[in-house]
């Protein structure tokens, strides 16, 4: 009998690039592994040079189906691939071994006709060559599976020998998201509310590494308990890459009310998102993040405009980021789709930037007389505050 067990081997790429911050990193990528895996208590996460290893830690069954939808949504991973891990290194282990990930590959690829075998040593005391690996194990594989022929050009398939302590013998790779590991970059609060983009601009700077939580503002009765589910929702799928999601519901109906009263209505978009990136202001600080995050793609509607966006932001401290700015909508809506929040989005009942939306609203507004108007309201500050003190949290 030859011992072999099944893993996941882990492979990381920029985080392996970056000088002096490289342990932290990897740290922090750990650390994700292990936060998405923690209902599996029966799995563990060891560190190999440059990669690492998710392995059983009491012996029984490796359930690849429970484990590598988990592991694969961490950012930063380039990829991963189930491997077998043989203790035994000797030849005949490797042969076996190579005509089983052979099979597993062709399982999954019923087509494939073609395959070469790439063997690579850690050990250069190995006794057979690498090419002498290819060539032993390849032949076994040709001998079991006689409908594979050999192409080491552009094979269907490539079974991978590694030779380390113990040898790693695999035919998958499975691509991660990219990215940064969570939480290596930095904090930002992202506005999300109940549309398609948002939740893409949150998915984004999460990945690249920064710890994201979302404001939702909410506006009853001028906006629905629905669109609030809708964010709730939203920030469910949101968890699963992030291993855990925080959000901050706050009312702003008295400024939306007031809004509504005194505002001319082609500028009343731009006096709410102001108001809404004031409020988000005050409660960064409050939670410690260092940049507000929105969903805005440069004019895609007419508070997106560069001059409607510059009198938004206009007076504000924090820096607003728009990591979709230069997305079309159509390459936005993918995305959605891909990271699961799109059929959430696109259920009815909208928020309040969707509401009230005038019919020729201003595309290109004067900070002089948005100012003006504000100072029209000088409660206004007082509601941003009390909004923000108020905001009730929920975790994911
Ligand atoms: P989205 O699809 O994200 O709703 P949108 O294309 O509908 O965006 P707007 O409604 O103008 O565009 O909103 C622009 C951005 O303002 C949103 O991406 C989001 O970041 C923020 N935002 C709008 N409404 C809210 C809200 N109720 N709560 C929090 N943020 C909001
Ligand atoms: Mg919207």
């Amino acid at each position: 009998m030859i011992l072999m067990d099944n893993v996941i081997i882990i492979k990381f790429g920029e985080v392996a690039l970056r000088g002096s911050n490289r342990y932290i990193l990897e740290n922090r990528l750990i650390e994700a592994i292990r936060r998405n895996i923690r209902p599996f208590p029966e799995y563990r996460v060891t560190r190999e040079i440059g990669r690492y290893i998710v392995e059983r830690a009491d012996g029984g069954d490796f359930d690849a189906d429970a484990i590598i939808p988990r592991v694969s949504v961490v950012f930063g991973l380039v990829g991963l691939s189930p491997a077998l891990r043989s203790r035994d290194t000797g030849i005949a282990a490797l042969r076996e071994a190579a005509l089983i990930s052979a099979r597993e590959a062709l399982a999954e690829n019923p087509a494939a006709r073609t395959f070469k075998v790439a063997a690579t040593r850690a050990h250069k005391t190995y006794p057979l060559r690498s090419q002498e690996i290819c060539a032993d194990t390849g032949g076994f594989i040709l001998e079991n599976i006689p409908r594979l022929k050999v192409d080491v050009k552009n094979p269907d398939i490539t079974v991978k020998i590694e030779l380390r302590n113990y040898a790693y013998i695999y035919s998958r790779f499975i691509p991660g998201l990219g990215g940064l590991p969570p939480e290596s970059c930095g904090r930002a609060l992202t506005l999300l509310s109940a549309g398609i983009d948002s939740p893409v601009a949150s998915y984004l700077t999460a990945r690249r590494g920064a710890y994201v939580e979302s404001v939702y503002f909410h506006s009853p009765p001028h906006t629905s308990e629905r669109a609030l589910q809708k964010v709730l929702d939203v920030c469910e799928r949101l968890a699963v890459y992030t291993g855990g999601y925080k959000l901050s519901v706050v009312n702003i109906t008295p400024t939306h009310t007031r809004l509504l009263e005194r505002t001319p209505p082609e500028k009343f978009t731009i006096l709410l998102k102001r108001s809404m990136l004031r409020a988000a202001e005050l409660l960064a600080a409050k939670n410690g993040c260092d940049a507000l995050v929105t969903g805005d793609s440069l004019g895609q509607v007419a508070s997106q405009t560069i001059k409607s966006m510059a009198a938004i932001d206009h007076g504000l401290n924090l820096p607003v980021l728009r990591p979709l700015l230069g997305f079309d909508k159509r390459e936005i809506t993918d995305l959605a789709v891909k990271i699961g929040t799109y059929d959430v989005s696109i259920r009815p009942f909208e928020d309040c930037c969707t509401l009230f939306v005038a019919r020729h609203p201003e595309t290109k507004p004067k900070v002089s007389i948005i100012e003006s108007i504000e100072r029209n309201m000088p409660d206004l500050p007082q509601f941003w505050l009390e909004a923000a003190e108020k905001a009730e949290t929920y975790e994911f």
